[in-house]
């Protein structure tokens, strides 16, 4: 298990179409599970008040998949954006947080913190920095 990609609303997330069971998993799809804040103390400092999701990739069956310069990686962000890009729809307050392989209770905090639009996240290549935190906001 490589970092987790932590996605936070102040809203319930439409998730249902990406929960489906790791049996299902092939290539290029996400997976999308709930967690609670009290799981963790990291998410209770980061995220007090957030709906708390862990989104991972079928190819990997962890984040770690939506890294690197192949396709299957690509596609991987590419649902994942279509998800944000849904999301925001829920959700006008939305965060993304490429959490440290030791989320839980490591007590590091976010360490870069900036803007990205689904556009952008369908675009990178091989983006997917630890410690990045990002508001995601509507492409222009
Ligand atoms: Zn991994």
């Amino acid at each position: 298990m490589c970092h987790p990609l932590v996605v936070a609303s102040r809203t319930p997330l439409p998730i249902f179409q990406y929960t489906r069971g790791e049996a299902d998993a092939s290539a290029g799809q996400i997976y999308v599970s709930h967690f609670e804040a009290t799981e963790s103390p990291d998410s209770r400092v980061i995220f007090p008040l957030r709906f708390l999701y862990a989104v991972s990739t079928g190819h990997t069956g962890d984040a770690c998949g939506f890294s690197g310069e192949y396709a299957d990686a690509a596609s991987a962000r590419g649902e994942l954006a279509d998800f944000l890009e849904r999301s925001l729809e829920f959700s006008s307050d939305l965060q993304m947080y490429v959490a440290p392989e030791q989320y839980g209770d490591s007590g590091v905090a976010p360490l870069k913190m900036d803007y990205v639009a689904p556009g952008d996240i369908r675009t990178w290549m091989t983006v997917f920095v630890e410690g990045d935190f990002y508001q995601i906001v509507r492409d222009d």
